[in-house]
């Protein structure tokens, strides 16, 4: 099932070109749910709800996707985790850029020794939003990354047991001010953190360390990802950010970019493309101070 959020915090159904409504499953849910939850309750309820959502889908006039707002799939989030230095190629280029601070590319080679690292949950945005650029005199980069959506709380997950902590997936972009200063910082900007175009339940992505993801900035290829290139696959990553955070359901995870960053300007439209995840389009726009 394909479950996005669009125009004004509705739940929809994709279905080929479509959209079904189901927001009355998500007032249910959302009615039934504690203030205090940690985790986003519309995805912690989808294994009780899901037949449920599939038959009020399949009840519900479909509207084209193209004529909705696509928000962040994920409407609270406890957390956005990411990862660094994934891709042995991503790592090998940060290394040998000279148009940067010896300590904006630093890359220990090791994730393990890297750790991850979380961006904040006010810069996740859905493709309609855009990305509101700035710092124009510094270098904004695009990375396309595989996102992966935590469906149960869990804590010290193994590896092997990874996929039934797994909601879905869908595409990322972890938007990046380059500079010397704490990931964290530079790459929890609002709109820099970009999931869509929708979720992908966990049960039609057979393997999720076997996509072929790649990133067009406006005609020209910048980026191709295969994530059984990833140096932690999906597995390690969930046992890696468990070993020291509990997750929640609704949780977001990035798994690191492939290499091709590159810069993205005011104007520019990124296309982020995986079969089985949809086409995740967005446009990037100067920030106006104070607006
Ligand atoms: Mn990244």
């Amino acid at each position: 099932m394909k479950l996005c959020r669009f125009d004004e915090d509705r739940l929809g159904v994709v279905n080929g070109d479509m959209v079904h409504d189901v927001t009355a499953a998500q007032d249910e849910i959302r009615k039934a749910a504690r203030y205090d939850m940690k985790g986003d309750a519309v995805i912690a309820a989808l294994p009780q709800w899901r037949s449920r959502i599939e038959e009020m889908a399949a009840k519900a006039p479909g509207k084209p996707i193209s004529s909705v707002k696509l928000l962040s799939p994920v409407a609270r989030p406890s957390k956005a985790m990411a990862a660094p230095t994934n891709y042995k190629k991503h790592i090998d280029e940060m290394r040998s850029r000279t148009d940067l601070p010896k300590d904006a590319t630093r890359m220990p080679p090791d994730i393990g020794k890297a750790g991850i690292f979380l961006k904040s949950n006010s810069s996740i945005v859905g493709s309609s939003e855009g990305i509101p650029l700035r710092f124009p005199d510094r270098l904004n980069e695009h990375e396309i990354e595989l996102v992966i959506i935590i469906g149960k709380q869990g804590t010290d997950i193994p590896k092997a047991k990874f996929k039934d902590y797994i909601a879905g997936y869908a595409m990322g972009l972890d938007m990046t001010c380059r500079g010397s200063e704490d990931r964290s910082f530079r790459k929890s900007i609002d709109g820099y953190s970009v999931i869509g175009p929708w979720m992908v339940t966990a049960d039609e992505i057979a393997n999720p360390d076997d996509l072929l993801i790649t990133l067009h900035c406006n005609d020209e290829l910048r980026q191709t990802a295969d994530t059984k290139d990833l140096i932690y696959d999906c597995g390690r990553l969930i046992e890696f950010a468990s070993s020291f955070y509990t997750l929640y359901p609704g949780d977001v995870y990035f798994t690191g970019t492939p290499q091709g960053v590159g810069p993205v300007k005011a104007g520019d439209t990124l296309r982020g493309k995986c079969d089985a995840l949809g086409e995740l389009v967005i446009t990037a726009r100067q920030h106006k101070i104070g607006g």
